[in-house]
């Protein structure tokens, strides 16, 4: 097992590895539970790790792509709609601030 990302959040490792999981790589999410909170976390307590040592060259392909893609779109500045509770969220927001959604990929 081996370590593929520091994550900035909960919810960015949760994004990661919906993704990674999405593309048939198996990946945990490790350290969120240190932090006894919501939210903001430090970054080395949340980790993405890649079970399968084989998978990992394809795992980081993949993250490099993922994560180039999250970033196009948080410079994007037009809004979206949440799907769960239907509110309109202005571009700067990548999760909603209703229910806390992510902004859908
Ligand atoms: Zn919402």
């Amino acid at each position: 097992m081996k370590p593929l990302h520091n994550a900035r959040h909960a919810t960015e490792a949760h994004l990661i590895r919906g993704y990674l999981e999405s593309q048939g790589i198996t990946v945990l999410v490790r350290g969120e539970f240190l932090a006894g909170g919501v939210g903001e976390l430090p970054a080395d307590l949340c980790k993405v790790w890649v079970v399968d040592d084989c998978e990992f060259a394809r795992a980081d392909a993949l993250l490099r792509y993922f994560l180039q893609g999250t970033a196009a779109r948080e410079h994007a500045h037009e809004g979206w709609r949440c799907e769960p509770c239907d509110e309109n969220m202005e571009g700067q927001f990548t999760s909603c601030w209703k229910c806390g959604s992510v902004r859908p990929v």
